[in-house]
């Protein structure tokens, strides 16, 4: 008799949901934070040629070097520092999880946030401390550094700002947290193009810190890139769990030709931030909506029933993350990406009718 999945599956994977995507077809989509924007129309016909240029019949260059260079100039990547990419900062998450579970191991990080690190903690085996903000989201450093010292993880994540609420922590908390470390700080600047705040060019000062980011939330989500930088020593051991080509030809090439001319990327993010403070402001002024200030292209708002929201949005074609259920601080949220001018008119329009 054949076993089944339960009795063969680690017990770790059977504990775990699917990262949950929701169908988006024909919907005005505000659920993943992407850029609304696409690449200027000529500039895509010239990104076509260059692609149909690329020899898919041949395995990428196993460490994308060209790619990393220029993402270290473009980034402003401090000399003495290494560039490792990902499929995705997801690759990259997992792939630093997998190195540093050891037997005993302990991943620790500020909740609620991104929920894949405590996937990845589940995934490797590694013991979660999942510490709760406070109740405006902010972080309680003594109470995280406290814990590190009884805890003392291997590894802790910080998203900086923090997804799903849109909070930059204090830099001056951030440093207590590297200063407290023995394991290795993850620093997540996802959205950094939004906060214009990011510890790279403090990169030298920490011995423990990698500062991940992606390309996704800048408009590239579709072609999953995602990097880290820091010391040589660390990221020649992540360099070894990475799979052999697990960045492919057409993104390393895609990338190239995007981030060459990083200008029109950066601003489509200052024409978001300039619909984040409309948005911000139009959301405010909705009966019985709390607005979390944000400095990433996304808002937590608290709305009397999310569920109802959620929805009545989506009857009327807006797709937005629902976060009520997830975390007890996250109660009656959702959480709304910044999108087109357009596309947030008719947001605001369907929410009031949906509160
Ligand atoms: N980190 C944070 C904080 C995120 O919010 C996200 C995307 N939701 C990611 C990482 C993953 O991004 P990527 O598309 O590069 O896998």
């Amino acid at each position: 008799m054949p076993l089944k999945p339960r009795d063969l599956i680690r017990s770790e994977v059977f504990a775990i949901k699917a990262y949950h995507v929701a169908e988006s077809e024909g919907m005005v989509k505000l659920d993943a934070m992407e850029n609304p924007y696409a690449l200027p129309g000529p500039l895509r016909e010239e990104l076509a040629r260059e692609l149909a240029r690329v020899e898919m019949n041949r395995y990428p260059e196993p460490t994308g070097k060209k790619l990393r260079e220029l993402i270290a100039r473009k980034m402003k990547v401090p000399a003495g520092m290494e560039v490792l990419l990902g499929n995705g900062s997801d690759d990259l998450i997992q792939i630093v999880s997998l190195a540093l579970a050891r037997p005993g191991a302990t991943m620790m990080y500020p909740t609620p946030t991104f929920v894949m690190y405590g996937m990845n903690a589940g995934l490797t085996g590694m013991k979660a401390v999942a510490l709760p903000l406070r109740e405006d989201f902010a972080l309680d450093v003594a109470a995280f550094v406290a814990r590190m010292r009884e805890e003392r993880p291997a590894l802790v994540f910080l998203a900086y700002p923090n997804n799903p609420t849109g909070v930059l922590y204090r830099e001056e908390d951030v440093v207590a947290i590297l200063n407290a470390a023995e394991g290795l700080v993850v620093l997540d600047e996802a959205y950094h193009v939004f906060a214009q705040k990011s510890f790279m060019p403090r990169l030298a000062e920490f011995p423990n810190l990698i500062v991940m980011r992606t390309v996704s939330k800048l408009g590239l989500a579709g072609i999953r890139l995602g990097y880290m930088a820091g010391r040589p020593e660390w990221i020649a051991e992540f360099n070894k769990v990475r799979q052999a080509y697990n960045v492919n030809v057409l993104t390393q090439a895609a990338a190239e030709f995007v981030l060459d001319r990083l200008e029109v990327l950066e601003d489509q993010a200052r024409r978001i931030l300039a619909e984040r403070v409309i948005l911000g402001e139009a959301l405010a002024a909705l009966p019985g909506v709390k607005v979390f200030p944000s400095e990433a292209n996304f808002f937590l708002v608290r709305v009397p029933d999310a569920n109802r929201s959620h929805e009545g949005l989506r009857r009327q074609g807006v797709l937005v993350r629902n976060f009520h259920g997830v975390h007890p601080l996250l109660a009656n949220c959702l959480r709304i990406t910044v999108g087109t001018d357009a596309e947030n008119r008719i947001l605001l329009a369907a929410l009031r009718e949906s509160l």
